[in-house]
């Protein structure tokens, strides 16, 4: 290809090589389009040479699924923009390489609120959020973005350029369902469908207040049963319900001013509660709960205001930020952090997190730091390799741990999608019919296998 968009300069093709999976994948060009027009022309381009084409936005993929070592790697950042904020609708149109953290302060100062929230959310694209179906925190209250992308402009792989819209229809008894809503193909396709252009996304108002509040229990058990007993209230409405276990508790604790704070807890609940200026924010009720529970009054800690609830985020994000900072000097001996992302119904969070405690006994392992959204029976379990052996018995664990899983009626990836390194998991949770028909619809879309080569299938 001799587009003058295209570099091979290897400085440039590595600056792109890189992910948050610790893989390395270098590829053969790199192109960054500013508008639509240029992004066609690259396309047609590489569809005339049959050049292999993977979209990036911020590449903070955790599965190397923005990596690639063949072909060009298309980066998506220079095509942002907000275009139009609609009031009257709540919805507001991006470009795919806008960053969802940014975007949402400059929505919040019209008194919007974009309700996904993934942890990388300063660092992520539109784009690439829409393309891993992100969540985060609060999907226990707002779901994943999936559910707030009214509409999507795509390009394929040929040059057309869908503009898709989810259907109004009350009632619609044509053709088979997975063909209604073409949005949702593209949503968690992770770029081996289309490349993102645009997508216009549900708002909502801004809550009026919003509250955080840390509990400490003696036990992981009282814990994880405080988490049934939330989910399942009829007034405590809960936006997000947040676990730590005593490795990630004891990560928290060095981000807190309070060295003494909670010292024999075992395990942290973190919550939310928002509202609208006519609701009471139930405080006793919650207060009441965690104490039926056993929880560690004298270090419940309420957050309030936005300097106090930064902090509060602060102490959870401080758990992954850590573990990545600790495999780092173990990445030469060809270790590296390895985390989890599988997800049970949640009544079953502690039955899954025992089979993957043996699982790891068995092999002699240390076991996990656990965290995450235990109220939708999601946590990550992040692990240190400490060379190539160690992170096949890891791997092996957690192979055993999926299984266990599954068996529980859960997920392989709730959240950072399946990229280059959960393929060999998919077998486990989606039968040959369920793949042989993904690999239909990927090749009416992409004939040639051009797309994102080496994701998902
Ligand atoms: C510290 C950290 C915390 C994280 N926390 C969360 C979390 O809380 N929740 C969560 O869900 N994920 C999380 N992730 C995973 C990841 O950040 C998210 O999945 C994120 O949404 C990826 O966005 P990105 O712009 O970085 O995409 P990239 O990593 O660049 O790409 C991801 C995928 O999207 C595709 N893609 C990118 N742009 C487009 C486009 N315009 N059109 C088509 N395909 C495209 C790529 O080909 C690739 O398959 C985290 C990652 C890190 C490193």
């Amino acid at each position: 290809m001799s587009n003058a968009l295209i570099t091979t300069d290897f400085d440039v093709r590595q600056s792109v090589s890189r992910d948050a999976s610790g893989m390395e994948l270098i590829p053969d060009t790199v192109a960054r389009p500013r508008s639509r027009a240029e992004l066609l022309q690259l396309l047609h381009e590489a569809l005339r040479d049959r050049t292999p084409v993977t979209a990036a936005g911020g590449q903070t993929s955790t599965t190397a699924a923005s990596l690639t070592d063949r072909g060009m790697l298309l980066s998506l950042r220079e095509i942002g923009g907000i275009h139009d904020i609609d009031r009257a609708s709540r919805s507001v149109r991006v470009g795919p390489g806008e960053l969802l953290g940014p975007l949402k302060r400059t929505l919040a100062a019209e008194g919007w609120l974009l309700a996904p929230d993934p942890t990388s959310e300063e660092d992520c694209t539109i784009g690439g959020a829409i393309a891993c179906n992100a969540s985060g925190a609060r999907s226990l209250r707002y779901g994943a973005i999936r559910s707030h992308v009214r509409g999507l402009t795509v390009a394929l792989m040929n040059g057309d350029v869908l503009e898709l819209r989810r259907p109004s229809l009350e009632k619609n008894t044509v053709g088979y369902a997975p063909v209604h809503d073409l949005v949702d193909w593209f949503v968690g396709s992770e770029g081996t469908l289309g490349i993102i252009l645009e997508a216009e996304l549900s708002l909502l108002p801004l809550p009026a207040w919003v509250i955080g509040i840390s509990i400490p229990f003696p036990t992981e058990a009282a814990a994880l049963a405080f988490v049934i007993a939330a989910r399942e209230s009829a007034v405590l409405a809960p936006r997000c319900l947040e676990f730590l276990d005593a490795g990630a508790l004891d990560i928290a604790r060095t981000s807190v001013q309070d060295p003494g704070w909670a010292t024999s807890a075992q395990a942290l609940i973190y919550t939310e509660l928002a509202g609208s200026e006519a609701d009471e924010p139930p405080l006793d009720a919650w207060l009441e709960l965690a104490m039926a529970h056993a929880a560690l009054d004298d270090d419940i800690r309420v957050y309030e205001g936005e300097a106090a609830l930064r902090d509060a985020r602060k102490l959870r994000h401080a758990v992954p930020a850590t573990m990545h900072e600790r495999a780092a000097p173990y990445r030469a001996t060809g270790g590296r952090r390895i985390s989890t992302d599988w997800a049970v119904p949640y009544r079953h969070l502690a039955d899954a997190l025992a089979a993957s405690r043996r699982a790891v006994e068995r092999r002699g392992l240390a076991q996990p730091v656990t965290f995450g959204h235990a109220g939708n029976g999601h946590p990550h379990q992040n692990f240190i390799a400490r060379d190539s052996a160690e992170l096949e018995r890891i791997t092996d664990a957690v192979g055993e741990t999926l299984r266990d899983v599954i068996a529980l009626g859960g997920t392989v990836a709730a959240e950072h999608g399946i990229g280059k390194i959960k393929s060999r998991w998919l077998p486990m949770q989606m039968s040959g019919t369920q793949r042989a028909m993904m690999r239909a619809i990927k090749h009416e879309l992409d004939p040639h296998n051009l797309l994102a080569q080496g994701n998902i299938l």
